[in-house]
């Protein structure tokens, strides 16, 4: 196999209509040099009414309208394209194998359920773009990503066997010539034994980092509707910039914070082998973009903004005012470890312990009954978490006018604040 590999990503947006699906052909075509694994997410929005109706199903509801809803949008992109019955064979049996699932009984628990249903989003949306790549002369092979990404059985966050997977890998590996172009599914994976799952929501990113890691690509490039990777996100702030190169290091602490460009587990397998992650516009494929590699020259040119709404902080206050000790905190962590709560910042002091959190109300309700016997508990919500890299006074001065800073933590790179 050649070593000159490249992996392309295409997320919802960039396949959301028929215009969207000649752009990707387009790119495909331009810039492919080497054999491509090209990985593609559901049309538009279609994982989340797909989720919409797996709870429907779970809870014995009727579907039978957002499954239409469902067929009516991927068929209006397929007759906008001008595809024939002959191209849409592809399509035509996933969508009955979509039926099949969905008339057998339920099977084992909600997640694994869910990730039965919500899969069909990519098996859909990449026969649709496989079919249009071979009527407009492309040649292309579609590839069932399940016989490549070998997971556990964590339904809906399935961790991936990275040994088996790699043993598949190569042999598909040994088929590809210089001019292969390989169709696969975002998002979704199998156990050993066959079950289909997902790798968590937006997981198409990572999917590109596995196939690169598999496949020892030259290069990974994220298709997106961005010209690159950017310092803030464009909803909350009017002047954002590009960050032309950034380390991996960098990189995996922005998308820690909550940085949406990438999904967080993408730098990892990229970043063991050295690969590196371009991320480009769809819109203007000539432009640079950013890129994401080893080199962490310029990682500090520009300060960098994250902001995380709708967060809770919480703190716990022993009952009997003795301090906050390490028994304390395993009692707490083990608590929220087994409800399945992230903590975004923690702080304690002598009699309190506070965490941030996203909101949930549900799991909040567990969180607090569980707590309750030996804590007080304060907590207030509608907050932001702010996270600054590489900040300044003057910015911080900017970010804080007007807003209640709850809680702060400074580094030398990085701020965090919780604010109303
Ligand atoms: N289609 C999946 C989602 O919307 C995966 C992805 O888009 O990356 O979450
Ligand atoms: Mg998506």
């Amino acid at each position: 196999m050649s070593s000159q590999l490249h992996v392309f990503k295409f997320g919802g947006a960039s396949v959301k209509d028929a215009a969207a699906v000649r752009n990707v052909a387009h790119i495909i075509q331009h810039y492919q040099q080497g054999p491509l694994v090209v990985v593609i997410s559901a049309m538009g929005k279609t994982t989340n009414a797909l989720e919409m109706i797996h709870e429907k199903r779970f809870q014995g509801e009727d579907y039978a309208q957002p499954l239409q809803t469902i067929l009516a949008f991927h068929t209006a992109i397929a007759d906008d394209l001008l595809l024939t019955a002959a191209d849409m064979q592809g399509f035509d049996q996933q969508w009955e194998s979509l039926q099949t699932v969905l008339a057998s009984p339920i099977a084992g628990s909600y997640d694994q359920a869910y990730d039965q249903i919500v899969s069909y989003g990519e098996l859909l949306s990449t026969a649709l773009v496989h079919g249009y790549l071979t009527a407009s002369g492309i040649g292309s092979t579609w590839l069932d990503v399940r016989r490549l990404i070998c997971t556990d059985a964590r339904h809906r966050d399935a961790r991936v066997d990275w040994e088996l997977s790699s043993s598949r890998a190569a042999a598909i590996a040994q088929s590809m010539e210089p001019n292969s172009i390989f169709i696969v599914q975002g998002f979704i994976g199998s156990t050993a034994q066959g079950l289909t799952t997902t790798l968590g929501r937006e997981g198409s990113d990572f999917t590109a980092a596995i196939m690169a890691f598999l496949f020892d690509a030259a290069t990974v490039t994220i298709w997106k509707d961005v010209p690159g990777m950017l310092n803030a996100d464009p909803k909350w702030f009017d002047n954002t910039v590009k960050l032309d190169s950034i380390s991996f290091r960098e990189a995996i602490e922005l998308a820690y914070y909550g940085a949406s460009v990438i999904h967080p587990k993408t730098i990892k397998p990229l970043q063991n082998k050295g690969i590196p992650l371009y991320i480009k516009s769809f819109i203007h494929p000539e432009e640079a973009g950013s890129i994401i590699q080893e080199n962490t020259s310029s990682d500090h040119l520009v300060p960098s903004y994250i902001f995380k709404g709708n967060q809770d902080l919480v703190s716990f206050i022993p009952k009997d005012f003795s301090f906050i000790v390490e028994d304390n905190l395993r009692e707490i962590f083990g608590t929220l470890s087994e409800i399945g709560i992230r903590v975004n910042l923690m702080e304690n002091s002598a009699i309190s312990f506070s965490i941030c959190i996203d909101t949930d109300t549900y799991k909040r309700g567990l969180l607090f009954e569980a707590m309750r016997g030996h804590y007080a508990i304060r907590y207030n919500e509608g907050l932001t978490l702010i996270t600054v890299r590489h900040w300044d006074d003057q910015t911080l001065a900017q970010l804080t006018a007007g807003r209640d800073v709850l809680l702060e933590q400074k580094s030398r790179q990085t701020v965090r604040m919780v604010v109303r």
